[in-house]
């Protein structure tokens, strides 16, 4: 799948086939920055510190200071700044966790990893992330039934769009769990309250290449203006270890971001608010031009900014028209096609009591069209006019 992304895909400008579009086009954003990534790369194959290098320190000064947190901590992957939040929280065994039933497996797969329970709470239907309603309902289940103790609720910036924190938090006070951001889709996003980073007590941000910002592999990030959580997610990503101590201090994983994916990331980050702002434009076209085709758009409030990861439309029909738009060469995701509580990984968690109309609709209706910075007007119109003719 990966190689399918990188690739060039469109054929030279005089043939007479149709071009396919791509759902990412990261060949075309390496294209741009290629000289940059080659001279940093080389500058960490000189110094030759692969492992938390000053290219990683360099680049957590920079996501701290764009977040307008005191910390950031480059990680492994998104996965495991999730746990690594987790471990550092202290939650495991009889410990719930609140999680969006529309999102990426990994949101509930990380509560399992650590030994704790995910709960699973609907989604709004405009948003896609999850509903403040249904987490004060999924609580008062919980405690009804002396189900495990809710420690900490997971919202989701689904498809780059900051979750409801403010809502959320408040839901979160009166119950007194901790909020932790899965951020993996949407660094560079912005709420009326901050940016990502800001919005919650500690963030998990991912580096998949796919994600807005993307590294050349797999990495992450945690994000927080918390000291002791700062300190103690350090220490976790370090097999638990002080510093440089040879003392093992806490339970601890080997959770560090590469010192070249560092480099590759800190000439991306370089360019990123062009691309955010492109992103944020394409989002815009494909809004007016497919207002009255009778899908529905994405909705966002007027002073949100999404990191717009994906542009994730609900329709009728929806996989006969993913078939017949991948037929005229237009590539779609299914972001997602199973709630998690579907999921045969997390069916030892469900109460039977779950109650998820939201989430169980979006699966059956969401289509993720070609999204990214390096996306033309005149594809997305593309996509636009071959979707309508679809319809
Ligand atoms: C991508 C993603 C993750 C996991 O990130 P990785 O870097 O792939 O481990 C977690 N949660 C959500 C919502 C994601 O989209």
């Amino acid at each position: 799948m990966l190689g399918a992304q990188v690739a060039r895909p469109f054929p030279l400008q005089d043939t007479q086939e149709p071009r396919s579009i791509p759902l990412f086009d990261l060949g075309r954003q390496q294209a741009r920055l290629r000289a940059d990534i080659d001279r940093r790369i080389a500058r960490v194959l000189d110094h030759g510190q692969f492992i938390l290098g000053p290219e990683v320190q360099e680049l957590e000064a920079k996501l701290a200071a764009h977040a307008g947190v005191r910390h950031g901590i480059g990680v492994s992957s998104g996965r495991d700044a999730l746990i690594m939040a987790l471990m550092a929280l202290g939650i495991g065994p009889g410990d719930a966790v609140l999680v969006p039933a529309f999102t990426f497996a990994a949101t509930a797969g990380v509560v399992v990893s650590v030994g704790a329970t995910p709960v699973f709470v609907d989604v709004d239907p405009v948003s896609y992330t999850m509903d403040p309603a249904a987490l004060e309902a999924a609580l008062a289940d919980l405690a009804a039934h002396r189900g495990p103790i809710p420690k900490a609720v997971m919202p989701v910036d689904l498809f780059g769009l900051p979750a409801d924190y403010a809502a959320i938090a408040a839901v979160a006070e009166q119950h007194d769990i901790v909020v932790i951001a899965d951020a993996a889709q949407s660094f560079g996003a912005r709420a009326p309250d901050g940016a990502v980073g800001s919005l919650a007590p500690i963030t998990c941000v991912s580096f998949y290449p796919t994600k807005p910002l993307g590294a050349f592999g797999d990495g992450g990030a945690i994000l927080t203006d918390d000291d002791d959580l700062a300190e103690a997610v350090r220490q976790i990503r370090t097999h638990g270890r002080q510093g440089n101590g040879d003392e093992a201090v806490r339970l601890g994983m080997t959770g560090r971001l590469d010192t070249i994916q560092a480099a590759v990331l800190l000439a991306k980050l370089s360019v990123f608010k062009a691309e955010l702002h492109r992103r944020e434009m394409v989002a815009n076209l494909y809004d007016s031009l497919l207002s009255g085709a009778g899908v529905v758009t994405p909705g966002r409030g007027a002073d949100t900014r999404s990191a717009w990861a994906l542009y994730t439309i609900q329709l009728e029909d929806r996989d006969r028209v993913r078939d017949e738009l991948q037929a005229r060469g237009i590539a779609t995701g299914l972001f997602y096609r199973i709630p998690l509580h579907r999921h045969p990984a997390f069916s030892g968690f469900l109460t039977g009591r779950e109650d998820l109309p939201v989430a169980e609709a979006l699966a059956g209706r969401v289509l993720s069209l070609p999204m990214g910075p390096d996306i033309a007007d005149d594809e997305v119109a593309e996509v636009a006019t071959t979707l309508k003719a679809v319809l």
